[in-house]
């Protein structure tokens, strides 16, 4: 099949290009390197099933005669999408209206990266795919969240106007190599002021919680829902179900990294939802997916890409 991956290279649209690609599938990449890395991708631009574009899909479209059309480009840190309000904004519609128009051009089956913060500041816990979600839609956070709810919406009104094969992914917290070591989000701050042997900085008491997923497990699962058919119109969760508390996690790192460090209390930030933690009942059910990786193997191996990269840079 040929496959059309925006946002391939960033974090997670790197891993699922080269899945694709290994399956022996084409891919056609593009980025405009808002917040990827040319890094991600450099084994990738050798294969000779991988092309890829470097373009703003919010501004521009593309000619490409696809199978699947993929969009995962956006901003994803919430340091990110304070830093990059508009362009956020301007993926969630824009970029999902080009990317749709793609996929309709070319009776395509379309794969929008939604996401868990579409559920705000949960009032129903575990979140499962029928709560309608608690956003507040002139908070800071506001400019992911409802661009990723205009993007959902939008997706399903070609769904239901035009008949298209769209399948929303409702992504919970993943982490793993190739996540930027200044990208904000928990996992890279703590492991990299771990390795750099400074304070651990903890937002609020920490006892909000999150469920982290290895990225491995979501490619799978994220491949299984792309190339299974009569799945249209289906919205599913994709997460770990394991919740832990950040005052955890932090005490986690920083056994694994196995220095002797403190831990510094920071302001929460305005918004930060409470608790948060994916029913994923659907997915076992449509695809037979659960995450495998536990919290401490997945860590080991993101504490030894940091380890890498930092030594790069210094
Ligand atoms: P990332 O920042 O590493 O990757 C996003 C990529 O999109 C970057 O390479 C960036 O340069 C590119 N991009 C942004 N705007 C673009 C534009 N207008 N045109 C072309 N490229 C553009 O983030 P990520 O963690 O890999 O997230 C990928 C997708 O998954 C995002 O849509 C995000 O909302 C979604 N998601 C991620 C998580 C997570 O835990 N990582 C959770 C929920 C949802
Ligand atoms: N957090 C923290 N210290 C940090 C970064 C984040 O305590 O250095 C907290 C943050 O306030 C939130 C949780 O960790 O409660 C997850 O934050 P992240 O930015 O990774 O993702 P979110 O789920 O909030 O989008």
């Amino acid at each position: 099949m040929r496959i059309l991956i925006t946002g391939v290279a960033g974090f997670i649209g790197s891993h699922l290009a080269e899945r694709f690609i290994k399956e022996g599938h084409k891919v056609l990449g593009v980025d405009n390197f808002i917040t990827g890395n040319f890094r991600n991708i450099k084994k990738l631009v050798k294969s000779p099933n991988f092309k890829f574009k470097k373009l703003d899909i919010s501004k521009k479209t593309i000619d490409f005669d696809a199978d699947i059309v993929m969009h995962f480009a956006s901003p994803a840190s919430p340091v990110d999408y304070y830093r990059y309000p508009l362009e956020t904004l301007k993926a969630g519609s824009y970029g999902t209206f080009n990317t749709l128009n793609i996929a309709r051009k070319n009776d395509a089956r379309y794969i929008l990266a939604s996401t868990s913060e579409v559920y705000g500041d949960p009032e129903v816990h575990p979140q499962k795919e029928s709560y309608w979600g608690n956003v507040n839609p002139i908070g800071p956070r506001a400019v992911y969240d409802e661009a990723k709810r205009f993007a959902e919406a939008t997706t399903a009104a070609y769904h239901r106007e035009f008949g298209l094969d769209t399948r929303i992914i409702r992504i919970f917290n993943t982490y793993g190599p190739r996540m930027k070591p200044d990208d904000g989000r928990v996992i890279p701050n703590f492991i990299t002021q771990a390795l750099k042997g400074e304070k651990i900085t903890v937002y609020g008491d920490g006892t909000q919680t999150r469920s982290f997923c290895y990225i491995d497990d979501l490619v799978e699962g994220i491949y299984r829902l792309s190339i299974k058919d009569n799945l249209d119109g289906e919205v599913v969760n994709l997460g770990n179900p394991e919740e832990y508390r950040i005052i955890d996690l932090a005490k986690l790192i920083i056994d694994l990294v196995g220095k002797d460090l403190e831990i510094t209390y920071k302001k929460l930030p305005k918004d930060d939802p409470k608790r948060r933690r994916p029913d994923i009942t659907k997915a076992k059910k449509l695809i037979g997916w659960e995450p495998k990786t536990p919290l401490k193997i997945g860590l080991k191996k993101t504490i030894k890409y940091f380890k890498k990269i930092l030594g790069e840079k210094t």
